[in-house]
């Protein structure tokens, strides 16, 4: 694929092209991209601006239409988007595909909440008046996405976007800007104006502070450092930010756990979609009765995962989805030897019939939650189990966390679930299911520094994505 600009209903590309590589296999070549340069931005926030106030007003009816096709596009094209999306990223088949279908619901249902029309009606403490709350469009936003969702991160945030009356830049990660160019073509073909959505590729950073400036909020999802950089960056302005950052997010094992149900919990949320996901479980925390019953179970299911190219049918765990990925999970896993871990799992990468990053999925046994590898976020199948004496304990390692943004617990008790989904100090609670595997019609995010600024999805979307005015109307009847 030949990667363009899209800004102002045109497609453009000028420059040098950036090639993306396959991550199941380094001798392909996915496609070639252009890198935006700040005239490039400028052009594309002043065609926002320009188109604002018309989609602002425009018919909600035909907005939500406009919607609707896109997600009707996004289900008839999930294989052609699903293949894209494995070769770009390394997701497998089976979870691109399942990821595009995600993205058309989402379109689906923000289709719906362009109807709903968010706004109150109040009595006034005045006779003779009342009191209208509306809520109306933000204006210009920016949209900042990275490489691990490239096609349903980008829809929740330009669904919702244009559902609530804004127009849109979106800037998707530059390790998986195709799955964000058919999205443009879908948007482009269900009729969205030009000037309305625009689609700006390559580096963030080069561009960064331009669209901060211009815009009048910031959607970024991506790692914590880089969404401090956007916070800092929107201080002049004080432009409206919201950042989904990085989880480190804890996986408690119970006694009184059903042994299956933990060990399958434990083992999707870890190593599914190889670890890349910013809910997923990076610290399994295990009380010491269960302990060895549930580790010796979790590693031979770990150990028995076929590892390889995304595209392969029998393929479970898709490759690392970039060289500095797969560095930095080397570095995770020296370092947490270094530190005294016992590594009960992989640790090594793994032969296939293409040369790609694939790292076996790797788990380490006595940890502790002061080891780098239970502080920092790894971002992929590398994960540590850490033993406590009982659920006080457990409940104690999994608070001692920063990032806090999703957080599950296996264990057969109301009473310990409870406690724990009061206890937590994560946006996310699971209860025996993964700590990853969330719905797009419920609130999504975690609090600082794991997230800012309000929650996505659901009709918490509408937090970000709109600005409240109060209407006091003295209409003089009695
Ligand atoms: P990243 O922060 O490196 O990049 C994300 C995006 O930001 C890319 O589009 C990049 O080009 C852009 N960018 C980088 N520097 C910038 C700058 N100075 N100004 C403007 N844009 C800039 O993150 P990544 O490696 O693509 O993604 C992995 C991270 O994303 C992980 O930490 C993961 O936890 C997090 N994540 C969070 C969520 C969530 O909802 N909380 C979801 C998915 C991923």
């Amino acid at each position: 694929m030949r990667g363009r600009h899209y800004i102002a209903g045109s497609w453009r590309a000028d420059g040098a092209l950036i090639p993306t590589i396959n991550p199941s296999d380094l001798d392909e070549t996915v496609g070639e991209y252009p890198q935006a340069s700040l005239a490039d931005a400028e052009e594309a926030l002043v065609a926002a601006r320009k188109a604002l106030p018309g989609w602002a007003r425009s018919n909600i009816q035909q907005r939500a239409d406009m919607l609707r096709k896109v997600g009707d596009m996004l289900l008839a094209r999930s294989t052609e988007v699903g293949t894209l999306l494995a070769r770009e990223e390394g997701k497998t088949l089976a979870e691109g595909v399942g990821e595009t279908i995600r993205a058309a619901q989402v379109f689906h249902y923000f289709a719906g909440e362009t109807l709903r029309h968010p706004g109150q009606w109040h009595e006034s403490l005045r006779a003779g008046h009342n009191v209208i709350v509306s809520y109306e469009p933000v204006g210009v936003v920016v949209a900042i996405t990275p490489w691990n969702f490239p096609i349903a991160i980008p829809a929740w945030k330009v669904a919702a976007a244009l559902a609530y009356g804004n127009v849109i830049i979106l800037k998707p990660s530059e390790y998986t800007p195709g799955c964000a160019i058919l999205l443009a073509e879908m948007l482009a073909e269900a009729g969205v104006p030009a000037g309305v959505f625009n689609l700006l590729l390559g580096d963030g950073r080069a561009i960064g502070q331009t669209l901060v400036d211009g815009a009048d909020a910031v959607t970024f999802t991506g790692a914590t450092p880089t969404g401090r950089r956007i916070l800092q960056m929107a201080a002049p302005t004080m432009t409206k930010v919201q950042l989904e950052l990085g989880g480190k997010n804890p996986f408690i094992v119970l006694d009184d756990a059903d042994l299956d149900v933990a060990v399958e919990a434990a083992a999707q949320g870890t190593w599914g979609q190889t670890g890349q996901r910013c809910t997923g479980s990076e610290r399994i925390i295990v009380t010491k009765g269960i302990y060895d019953a549930f580790v010796d179970r979790l590693v031979k299911t770990v150990s028995g995962y076929r590892v390889g190219h995304a595209l392969d049918a029998a393929t479970q765990i898709g490759p690392v989805a970039n060289a500095a990925q797969l560095d930095k999970n080397m570095g995770f896993i020296q370092r947490a030897k270094a530190d005294g871990a016992e590594l009960a799992t992989g640790g090594h990468l793994v032969e296939a019939r293409t040369r790609g990053h694939f790292l076996a999925p790797t788990l380490f046994l006595n940890t502790d939650n002061a080891m780098e590898l239970n502080r920092e976020e790894v971002f992929g199948p590398v994960a540590g189990v850490i033993k406590v004496e009982d659920f006080d304990e457990a409940i104690a390692v999994a608070r001692d966390c920063e990032l806090a943004l999703s957080s599950g617990i296996a264990t057969t008790s109301l009473k310990h679930a409870e406690r724990y989904r009061r206890e937590s100090t994560a946006g996310l609670v699971t209860v025996n299911t993964p700590t990853a595997g969330v719905e797009y019609h419920v609130p999504f995010g975690g609090r600082a520094p794991s997230g800012f600024g309000g929650r996505e999805q659901g009709t918490a979307s509408a937090e970000f994505y709109t600005e409240i005015k109060t209407a006091y109307i003295n209409h003089g009847v009695d």
